[in-house]
């Protein structure tokens, strides 16, 4: 790591140059914040779990023709992934009511969305991270029309495949954040999932107990944080069966 120039250090991973240009190397760290840094806290092996947990799900939606920014795993903490222009927007998808949507509209945690709902958030921790509406992204320049509409169309897309996918192995995918960069190839440029989709993005419920396998664990101070991230990695298949397992739920289906 010390030979590597630091590009940027985020609260839950750390940015270094890659080995070739054009590439850059995620550390994913076990530093876990929330509440825009007011709550801080480690989760311990979290980092680990995240890195093989985004690996996988970013490998999955490759498969299905979802570009990303993943190349490959180096080790246990850290991937090498494409560098891209971050457009500077959370991308939030809901499928049931939870967080601050339940909070804004009085609706209870748990209700099912009459349909999936794409939120954008402004990414400034200063702001507190707004809520911003596409007349907001496009008259500020964050984003055109066009790398909206390749956002939602990807946003929706990945959205029915996780569902899907987590749903296969017991867990309801309540809601999740993305976030999106631009890939230059000369003067082509193409919109693809960046950043990290791990338990620390999503919101994930044991399908028959409601049991939260999430970031919520730590944000609400549930405990056995880093069994529920196990748990997640685990019934993906990408834990040895036999490892830790105090929560219960269904058996991994790999
Ligand atoms: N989320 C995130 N980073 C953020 C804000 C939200 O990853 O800075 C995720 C969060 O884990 C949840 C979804 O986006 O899966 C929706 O979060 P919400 O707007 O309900 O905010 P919260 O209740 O987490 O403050």
């Amino acid at each position: 790591m010390a030979r590597r120039k630091q590009i940027y250090e985020g609260k839950a991973k750390v940015l270094f140059e890659g080995p070739e240009p054009g590439t850059i190397v995620q550390y994913f760290k076990d530093d876990a914040t929330a509440f825009n840094n007011k709550k801080r806290g480690v989760i311990t092996g979290k980092g680990v779990l995240n890195n093989r947990i985004s690996e996988h799900l970013m490998i999955k939606l490759g498969e299905i023709g979802v570009p990303t920014h993943f190349v490959r795993r180096l080790n246990m903490r850290e991937q090498l992934v494409r560098e891209v222009e971050i457009i500077p927007l959370e991308v939030v998808i809901r499928n049931v009511a939870a967080g601050s949507l339940s909070q804004r509209f009085g609706i209870a945690e748990g209700t099912p969305l009459p349909r999936s709902i794409v939120e954008y958030y402004y990414k400034n921790d200063a702001l507190n991270d707004p809520m911003v509406t596409e007349e907001h992204i496009t008259a500020f320049g964050w984003a055109t029309t066009q790398d909206l509409d390749d956002m939602m169309s990807l946003a929706l897309r990945i959205n029915d495949f996780l569902l899907g996918l987590f749903l296969g192995i017991g867990i309801r995918l309540v809601d999740f954040k993305i976030e999106f960069g631009r890939l230059w190839n000369g003067d082509d440029m193409q919109i693809v999932l960046a950043d990290e989709i791990s338990p620390d993005s999503c919101r994930l419920w044991d399908i028959k107990s409601n049991e939260k396998l999430d970031k919520d664990r730590f944000r609400r101070d549930l405990g056995q944080v880093e069994e529920a991230y196990q748990e997640v990695a685990r019934r993906l298949g990408i834990l040895p069966e036999g490892g830790p397992r105090d929560l219960k739920g269904p058996a991994t289906m790999q």
